[in-house]
């Protein structure tokens, strides 16, 4: 009589907490990890899939995507949610935007995977412009949390507040038990390691945060790129206590292309990535560089999003009045590999995760990218699971993913080390992904107690999860 709904046969099975890394069978029941050993017998479950030759990983956890906010991102609502499942994401955590955005994505476009979200800061948009008393952070921050978010995400590279502000919107999400992210820079400091040095003024003894991306703050536009990884890594490990973080692995960043009046870039990421290269920035540096092939503009095809270049790309840039996103292939290879790699004298890592910083951009490479470095010796299998799913579930406090374990969800991510990617996604037992086709629909949202209510409004599938398990909030030991 079978009992189980699937069993995965064959398969080297590689679990980060328990440390387990041997080939064993898997077998699924009601969405959740039912049993995990030698050898079970067939008969006993109703489906069964032969992945020999495979590894199987605790469902991959992207603690970094942009899947929300369709506008900043191409003009498929939702397209992201295809894009991060076919890469064998089981669970992501949208970094910044409305979860309006992101429960009509889901309904439209929908691919199976939990969506957590957290709500982004924006002058003109979500804050008022101008300086913020620190009741209207609370208001702020409250909001975000009765919209459904999981807490707030300050994009200081492209929308900075003063430090004060920045340091009371961190301070009031500790406080409300949400949620908080920070990619680094205030009025007084950049996208660069200037931002993260400030990062201890800003936390004081309490705060607590994720920060977003450290490789992105490691290229050189300080220090020699070495002595700022080296300086990244000091200021993270002694803040230990009190913030987590991540590194994404893809040569090209993204940013906003969007200039003023006078023709001037806004951003200041993208300033940067002109300077670095020697071009003015201003919108005629940047259709330079897009003439060069060194800038891209994202192109939205029913397949996806796509980088171009060239004149296609200056028309885009064009069309949109500068407002597109842009890409420069300015993340550096050697950040990305040593702070992935980097471990203090306790042999744990400085830097939690790999996270995409992806999802509707077409860089989710979390896993393609970890199977390279696996091969080259950077990362053994399980300290890249450790990587990929059991630290992200920790970093959000998902207590019952990111382990392949008796009990745990049934959210796996079956990769193929022949080809270096993900080759099959399960998500609470349902198979939504394989051999990069999305074949999941819907999604679950994970939400708070507090935006329960707002997230059942919209008819989504949620569940309520709490951000003070997060890592930042519960410690290490
Ligand atoms: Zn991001």
């Amino acid at each position: 009589m079978p009992n189980h709904d699937l069993l995965i046969r064959n398969g080297r099975v590689i679990d980060a907490e328990s440390g387990v890394d041997r080939v064993s069978d898997v077998a699924i029941t009601n969405g959740k990890i039912d049993q995990i050993k030698p050898e079970i017998d067939p008969a006993t479950a109703n489906d069964s899939l032969n992945v020999e030759g495979q590894w199987v990983i605790p469902g991959m956890i992207d603690t970094h995507v942009h899947v929300a906010n369709a506008a900043d991102f191409g003009r498929v609502r939702g397209l992201g949610l295809q894009m991060v499942a076919a890469a064998g994401a089981t669970t992501v955590i949208d970094l910044g935007g409305s979860m309006e955005a992101m429960t009509t994505g889901i309904a439209a476009r929908g691919s199976g995977v939990n969506v957590g979200g957290l709500g982004y800061l924006k002058p003109g948009e979500t804050v008022p412009e101008g300086r913020l008393s620190p009741d209207v952070i609370t208001e702020i921050v409250g909001s975000a949390l009765e919209a459904g978010s999981l807490g707030i995400k300050l994009w200081g590279g492209y929308y900075p507040f003063t430090p004060d502000e920045t340091s009371r919107f961190i301070s009031t999400a500790n406080n409300l038990g949400g949620y908080v992210a920070y990619h680094v820079g205030t009025t007084e400091t950049g996208s660069r390691l200037d931002g993260l040095r400030e990062v201890p003024v800003l936390l004081g003894n309490t705060g607590r945060v994720h920060i977003a991306h450290i490789n992105a703050y490691c290229r050189g536009s300080i220090l020699p790129v070495e002595d700022e990884i080296q300086e990244a890594l000091q200021i993270i490990s002694e803040l230990r206590d009190q913030v987590v973080s991540e590194v994404h692995l893809a040569r090209p960043n993204f940013t906003l292309g969007k200039c003023d009046e006078e023709g001037n870039v806004l951003a200041d990421v993208v300033s940067n990535c002109l300077k670095l290269r020697d071009y003015e920035p201003t919108d005629e540096g940047i259709r330079e560089a897009l003439r060069d092939g060194y800038a891209s503009t994202v192109d939205t095809t029913r397949t996806g999003l796509v980088l171009v270049t060239g004149d296609r790309g200056i028309e885009l840039f064009d069309e949109a009045k500068t407002d597109v996103s842009m890409s420069f292939p300015v993340n550096n290879a050697t950040s990305a590999f040593q702070l992935t790699a980097a471990k203090n004298s306790e042999n744990e890592f400085i830097i939690d995760a790999i996270a995409s910083d992806a999802g509707s951009l077409p860089r989710n490479v979390n896993i393609e990218q970890a199977m390279r470095m696996v091969k080259f010796g950077g990362l053994e299998p399980l300290e890249m699971v450790a990587k990929l799913s059991y630290n992200p579930a920790l970093m959000i406090g998902l207590g019952s993913k990111g382990r392949l374990a008796e009990g745990k969800d049934a959210d796996i991510t079956i990769i193929d080390p022949e080809v270096g990617s993900a080759s099959y996604g399960i998500v609470g037992g349902e198979l939504i992904m394989l051999e990069g086709r999305v074949v999941g629909r819907g999604g679950t949202v994970l939400t708070t107690e507090r935006g329960e209510k707002a997230v059942a409004n919209t008819g989504s599938d949620y569940e309520i999860i709490d951000p003070m398990e997060a890592l930042m909030y519960v410690g290490r030991n």
